[in-house]
């Protein structure tokens, strides 16, 4: 988290009335709690500040709980898949405003570099992890991505956020919207990716349908939104994928896998 933060408070709070914020933080293996921390503020003109109203546990974090707690620090926030209400933007943030309602996905990417214009913003160029070989930075995910500030906090700093965010509508509450932050996206690019052979895309729809049913749409509707939400937040498909937005809104679960 940023040292020497302002202090922001709750929604209509004054400044001066708090300057931490609870987070959940990995304290050790098999050991996390809720602790104080500071008030995340925004660090570069293309941050934004959201006010998380929802976050889902990953299966993923149970990676952080033990296997991958050698690359864990007492204390980092843990979570990735967040929802909520911008806050606060930096100068160059121009497609967010306070008020604001968006989902965060899990990886952090600019947009602009040489892999994210192939739409291959897991890779990105400006937030990979070199030094550990990984790929693009992501939320809440040890030294190995980056040990970027989680979102199961109160406030979480979003990292360029003219990009990422995806602004959602206000007619329905935060579970329709959530499970576009990691679950359903990752089920739906291993349903759709043709490489994938058919035992193992078999296994990504069983994914698909368990997300989509929580969800409570079936799942040609689920990823029918999943294609026109990141097609109006701009090119977030490889090439050669774009045919797989054409999703029939009348096939029927059992179609799904196929
Ligand atoms: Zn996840
Ligand atoms: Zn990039």
């Amino acid at each position: 988290m940023p040292t020497g933060a302002l202090p922001r408070g709750p929604p209509g709070a004054k400044q001066s009335e708090r300057e931490t914020v609870k987070a959940l933080t990995w304290q050790g293996k098999r050991s996390v709690s809720v602790e104080e921390v500071p008030d995340p503020v925004i660090q570069e003109p293309t941050d934004a500040v959201v006010r998380i109203t929802s976050t889902a546990i990953c299966g993923s974090d149970l990676h952080l709980y033990e296997v991958l707690g050698p690359y864990m620090h007492k204390g980092d926030i843990v979570g990735h898949e967040p929802m909520g209400v911008v806050e606060e933007v930096g100068s160059g943030v121009t497609n967010l405003r306070k008020g604001d309602r968006v989902v965060i996905p899990f990886n952090i990417s600019c947009g602009h570099c040489f892999m994210c214009r192939q739409g291959l913003q897991s890779q990105c160029e400006t937030t990979q992890v070199k030094e550990k070989g990984s790929g693009a930075a992501l939320f809440g995910f040890s030294e190995l991505y980056g040990s970027v500030p989680g979102g199961q906090a109160e406030y979480l700093r979003v990292p360029h956020a003219d990009y990422g965010p995806i602004k959602v509508g206000s007619e329905l509450p935060d579970e329709r919207y959530l499970f576009l932050s990691d679950i359903l996206p990752t089920a739906w690019q291993g349903w759709s990716t043709p490489m994938l052979n058919p035992e193992v895309s078999s296994r990504f729809s069983d994914s698909g349908r368990w997300a989509s049913s929580l969800r409570g749409s079936e799942p040609t509707a689920a990823t029918g939104s999943l294609a026109s939400i990141p097609c109006r937040n701009g090119a977030r498909w490889p090439p050669g994928m774009e045919s797989k937005r054409s999703i029939t809104p009348k096939a029927s679960p059992t179609n799904c896998g196929k």
